[in-house]
């Protein structure tokens, strides 16, 4: 029986390379977007995978979202919490609106997307919830109050929902990524890129592949008796 596997935000960036990777593991794949059309074109161009766009800020939206995934392709078994947003400012400067923005879709954004799936989950007696989190979620960084808090949340939330899904056969489990070559991280100028790079041990910045392999391990059945669990893939930034 072919699985299907839902990433959020899976039409760029991280999510995009999560979405093939699972592909190429045998899942059937849908990703979701917010926003971005062209690039969820060009993706589902470039990878034959089918995009659905909707922001996971919105709870109904979400239900309604994987009501069409489910009737296109079949119950979604992993879901890959991945969407996530950045509103960078110093405490004393952040607006209400920044904070919230990153809350919506970082943390309740997981919410609103696992919710609707626990109970065909639980029904069926198999899971996984894999979300991306971020080191920074770990060891806090200025400038990032908003995003820091959200994506602690986010392991907080997986270490508690991990309890309650394991006897019906459904693992939780959060990635903390370092700082990953995206276009984004790409951009910025190259002497930032520099001291960034200065402060990862193994010496280079993450592949997003690299992140994908780690989803795909713990989508497996070889994954299943990890649950709760945090997976550090930062090149020995931040050591927990
Ligand atoms: P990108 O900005 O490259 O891509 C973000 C993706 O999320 C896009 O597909 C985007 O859709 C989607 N998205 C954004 N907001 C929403 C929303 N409200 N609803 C649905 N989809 C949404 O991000 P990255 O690949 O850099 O990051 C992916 C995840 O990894 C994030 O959670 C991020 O916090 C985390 N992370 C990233 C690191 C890095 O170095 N890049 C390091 C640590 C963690 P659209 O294209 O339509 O805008």
């Amino acid at each position: 029986m072919t699985r299907v596997a839902l990433v959020t935000g899976g039409s760029r960036g991280i999510g995009a390379a999560i979405s093939i990777g699972l592909k190429n593991a045998g899942y059937q794949v849908a990703a979701n977007y917010a926003g971005n059309d062209e690039a969820a074109q060009k993706f589902n161009a470039m990878s034959g995978i089918p995009v659905y766009k909707w922001s996971v800020a919105d709870y109904d939206a979400c239900a309604a979202g994987i009501k069409q995934i489910e009737a296109d392709l079949g119950p979604v078994s992993v879901l890959v919490n991945n969407a996530g947003i950045t509103r960078d400012a110093m405490f004393h400067k952040m607006t209400r609106e920044q904070w919230k923005d990153v809350i919506d879709t970082n943390l309740s954004g997981v919410f609103n997307m696992t919710h609707p799936l626990w109970g065909g989950m639980r029904d069926r007696k198999f899971g996984r919830v894999i979300i991306i989190s971020s080191i920074n979620g770990q060891k806090g960084q200025t400038g990032q109050v908003n995003y820091s808090a959200s994506k602690a949340g986010d392991i907080g939330f997986t270490k508690a929902l991990a309890q309650e899904g394991a006897r019906a056969g459904i693992t939780v489990n959060v990635i903390c990524p370092g700082y990953i070559a995206t276009e984004m991280v790409m951009a910025v100028a190259e002497k930032v890129r520099e001291s960034i790079i200065a402060q990862i041990p193994i010496g280079r910045l993450g592949e997003a592949e690299e992140i994908a392999r780690c989803v795909v391990f713990l989508a497996s059945e070889d994954a299943g008796f990890i649950t709760g669990s945090t997976l550090t893939a930062n090149g020995g930034q931040y050591i927990t």
